[in-house]
């Protein structure tokens, strides 16, 4: 199944695009001014995100500051992702479906098993697996977004991973305010709502500014 291609963000040109199966994974260092679009091709699947500042790695997402300076607990269209230091490191510039979520961490082994009784695949992992490309590894893993994942909280404060909102071709566009290092894990859970109990496949494309050409 091909989810159907938005347009270009306006001024920028796609500089690389690749399908990226469930349970698999992708990193990149992404200059300041770049762009990386997330589409979720067949809908409701969570796409597991970290971002580092490339200049100084200890300056990772941070999911409290972010949500702290958004005054909200869910991140949209014009939410800022911060870092350990306070630093801006990537924004939301665009998003075709609301509400992703940055309380729900990602699934391990562990949790797996204990939840479920099943030792399976996890985006843990898969960070792990990506993060060695970068010279980090598991004590570089921190609170993350799950983007196209939806957690309501309640008021009584309940929360749970719930059905998503997001429909087969929704994407979401970040851009990179500092140089950084962007990882993710498509998720491969298939015993809670956060892929819609079917993992599936989602494309990243990344976006450069395009060169105003003089005539
Ligand atoms: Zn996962």
């Amino acid at each position: 199944m091909t989810a159907k291609r938005h347009a270009a963000p306006k001024g920028y040109r796609l500089t690389s695009s690749v399908v990226v199966d469930p349970g698999g994974s992708w990193g990149a260092l992404l200059a300041r001014g770049k762009r990386v679009r997330f589409v979720d091709i067949e809908g409701q699947q969570a796409v597991d995100f970290l971002c580092y500042n490339a200049a100084d790695t200890r300056d990772r997402y941070n999911a409290a500051n972010t949500m702290k300076m958004a005054e909200n607990a869910f991140l949209n269209a014009g939410t800022v992702l911060y870092g350990e230091y306070a630093t801006a490191l990537m924004t939301i510039v665009a998003s075709s479906c609301p509400n992703h979520d940055t309380i729900g961490g990602c699934c391990s082994v562990e949790m797996n098993l204990l939840r479920y009784g099943r030792r399976t695949h996890s985006c843990r992992a898969n960070f792990i697996h990506e993060l060695a490309k970068f010279g980090m590894g598991e004590a570089d893993i921190v609170a993350n977004v799950n983007f196209f994942m939806r957690v309501p909280v309640g008021r009584d404060g309940h929360m749970a991973i719930a059905d998503s909102p997001s429909r087969a071709g929704d994407f979401v566009d970040v851009e990179a305010l500092t140089d950084v290092i962007a990882v993710i894990s498509n998720c491969p859970q298939k015993y809670n709502p956060a892929c819609g109990y079917h993992p599936s496949p989602v494309r990243v494309e990344t976006y450069a500014k395009q060169r105003v050409s003089r005539t």
